[in-house]
């Protein structure tokens, strides 16, 4: 077994939807981002490729390559998975937490399950979506922007 932990931030910037897990959220404000700026799949990626040590996100897809421009994190996703089958593994289990004071996180985690399960080719009960916010302190407290936080297992295939 291989475990791995991935962290992303991004700011809010302007704009009137976030894209969080896959899921297009309306809210008061986007985030600040090369491509979709998805924090729940950046954290989830950079965990699979610390399982791997394959490095990080920023590796496997620059922000100063212009075809990631305002791309849907979907895709980064999953070339991790493949890099995981690759490499003779399979996911366990995935665990991610996304920290914000809004938009509401907790009405999307069935439908961010889902796709995200869907792009790793695993089982929903196989990817946890919990959220928190951070009691109004520091960066997500204030509302400047959003973070996730992610671990997973994988197992040898
Ligand atoms: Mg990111």
């Amino acid at each position: 077994m291989r475990i791995g932990q991935g962290i992303d931030v991004h700011a809010f910037g302007p704009g009137d939807h976030v894209v969080v897990g896959g899921v297009r959220i309306a809210h008061s404000h986007g985030v600040v981002a090369h491509s979709d700026g998805d924090v729940a799949i950046h954290a989830l990626c950079d965990a699979i490729l610390g399982a791997l040590a394959l490095g990080d996100i920023g590796q496997h897809f620059p922000p100063s390559d212009d075809r990631w421009r305002d791309a849907d994190s979907r895709v980064f996703l999953r070339h991790c998975a493949s890099l995981m089958r690759e490499h003779g593994y399979a996911l366990g289990n995935a665990d991610i937490s996304i920290v914000c004071e809004a938009p509401k996180i907790a009405p999307h985690a069935v439908a961010m399950r889902v796709i995200l399960s869907a792009d790793l080719g695993c089982e929903r009960r196989q990817v946890s979506v919990k959220a928190t916010t951070s009691e109004r302190l520091g960066f997500t407290g204030r509302g400047e922007g959003i973070a996730a936080f992610a671990v997973v297992l994988l197992t040898a295939a």
